[in-house]
């Protein structure tokens, strides 16, 4: 349907050129439909008199006309209560492409003027498309003269115009949610390609140059060659194993094997693992004397530990670093503070977040952003919560809960070790 952009017919009243005028203007600029819909609506009723509006759409799943949309504006009628109403007149607009006008006698039950009912039918077209019908209810009469049909047919197309900037915004809103995935998915596959790439080229380096016939290579330069492999061999495997990980607790098929722990061993054993692996790392201890056997899994709590204290190691390497934990509530809280750069503010919603890294922090430093995704599932599988408080140039706190649930407190050494 090629609609009227102006109402056809003389335009000699300011007020329905000023309301013509408005109505236009709302379809070109909202993009929210329901309000959208109010406003031409209202703006309508100073033109031509109804009391009930509703709009029907054509559900294309089930076959059916369904009600998308209702107002009433006139005398007090229930939105349901005229949505019914309005039906057989919005049916008959859609199947016959035309505008319909039906009159109903409500019967004797219903006294006075709305007993009478007139209703005015339009078929909705979107895009060229009939795709349901808008129905104008008038009651107690007089019919719809054919100056408000024309009203009412202009209101019709202004509102498909309403309909068609609502299925773009979807489309548009679906085109971007994909591009972004692939940008993603682009962004995935060139970090995890230079992060592999990086311990292979050296692992091949050092064996390509060791398996060399024409140079004899001491003991201990051999053995240097070899330290590295070694360790560059060891970061391809854990960073295999923190995407493997990663995966299965996006899918949620990572189980946690929890057992009885005394947090404190779990954290001194960490801290002697973290003080072999980083010895110039000036790394302290501040553990309550309270703190209580729980269930965990030893193992991945132990992951979230060692994950915080290297990255301070890689991120904040200048100062000290305190682990601390203590009793809080019915829950042991464990806090790893670092007196490093800090994190800017904007970054910290995002920094749990899947692959996510501070952009200019880390241009030097190697790493995936998977870290601290982990902690977080980890943390939760426990029923705990991990947050972070940074202020840039002065330190990041990173802390995270274990909430105690019923094994009571018991002497350090009576639970199983780690
Ligand atoms: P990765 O270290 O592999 O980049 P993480 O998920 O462990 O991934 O960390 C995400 C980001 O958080 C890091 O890239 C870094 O920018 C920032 N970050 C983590 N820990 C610290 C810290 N102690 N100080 C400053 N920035 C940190």
């Amino acid at each position: 349907m090629t609609g009227p952009l102006v109402p056809p017919g003389p335009l000699s009243h300011g007020t329905e050129l000023n309301a013509v005028y408005a109505i236009a203007r709302i379809v070109a600029e909202t993009y929210d439909t329901e309000a959208g819909l109010d406003a031409v609506f209202r703006l309508s009723r100073t033109i031509f008199i109804f009391d009930v509006v509703s709009l029907f759409l054509h559900n294309e799943d089930t076959g059916q006309l369904e009600p998308s949309y209702a107002l009433a504006l006139g005398r007090g009628r229930s939105k349901e209560a005229d949505l019914a109403w309005g039906e057989p007149a919005a049916s008959e607009a859609y199947r016959s492409g035309q505008t319909v006008l039906r009159h109903e006698d409500a019967g004797p039950s219903v006294k006075g003027r709305e007993r009478r009912r007139d209703y005015l039918g339009l078929p909705m077209m979107v895009h060229g498309r009939c795709v349901g019908g808008l129905v104008f209810g008038r009651f107690g009469g007089p019919s719809f003269p054919p100056e408000h049909i024309r009203l009412a047919e202009f209101v019709a197309w202004h509102v498909g115009q309403l309909l068609e900037n609502r299925r773009m915004a979807r489309r548009i809103a679906t085109l971007e949610a994909q591009r972004e995935l692939a940008r993603m998915q682009d962004e995935f596959i060139s970090t995890i390609s230079h992060e592999l790439r990086t311990p292979l080229g050296f692992i091949k380096g050092y064996v390509t140059t060791l398996m060399r016939q024409d140079t004899a290579w001491d003991t201990e330069t051999r053995m240097e060659f070899l330290q590295i492999v070694d360790e560059e061999a060891d970061r391809l495997r854990e960073l295999i194993d923190n995407l493997l990980d990663s995966s299965r607790l996006e899918t949620g098929s990572l189980g946690m094997t929890k057992e009885p722990i005394h947090v404190g061993t779990l954290i001194r054993d960490t801290v002697s693992r973290t003080k072999s692996a980083y010895p110039e790392m000036d790394l302290r201890m501040e553990l309550a004397d309270d703190l209580p056997l729980i269930s965990l899994d030893p193992t991945r709590v132990a992951q979230v530990l060692d994950n915080l204290l290297s990255n301070a190691h890689k991120y904040a390497s200048t100062g000290p670093v305190v682990i601390r934990s203590y009793m809080n509530n019915n829950a042991v809280k464990i806090e790893v503070e670092d007196s490093g750069p800090g994190i800017p503010s904007e970054h910290i919603p995002r920094l749990f977040e899947r692959f996510y890294r501070v952009p200019d922090q880390t241009v030097n430093v190697r790493g995936t952003g998977l870290g601290l995704y982990i902690c977080r599932k980890i943390v939760e599988a426990h029923g705990g919560e991990i947050g972070v408080a940074s202020q840039p140039g002065a330190g990041t706190r990173f802390n995270f809960t274990l909430p105690v649930h019923v094994l009571a407190p018991t002497v350090e050494g009576e639970g199983h070790d780690v």
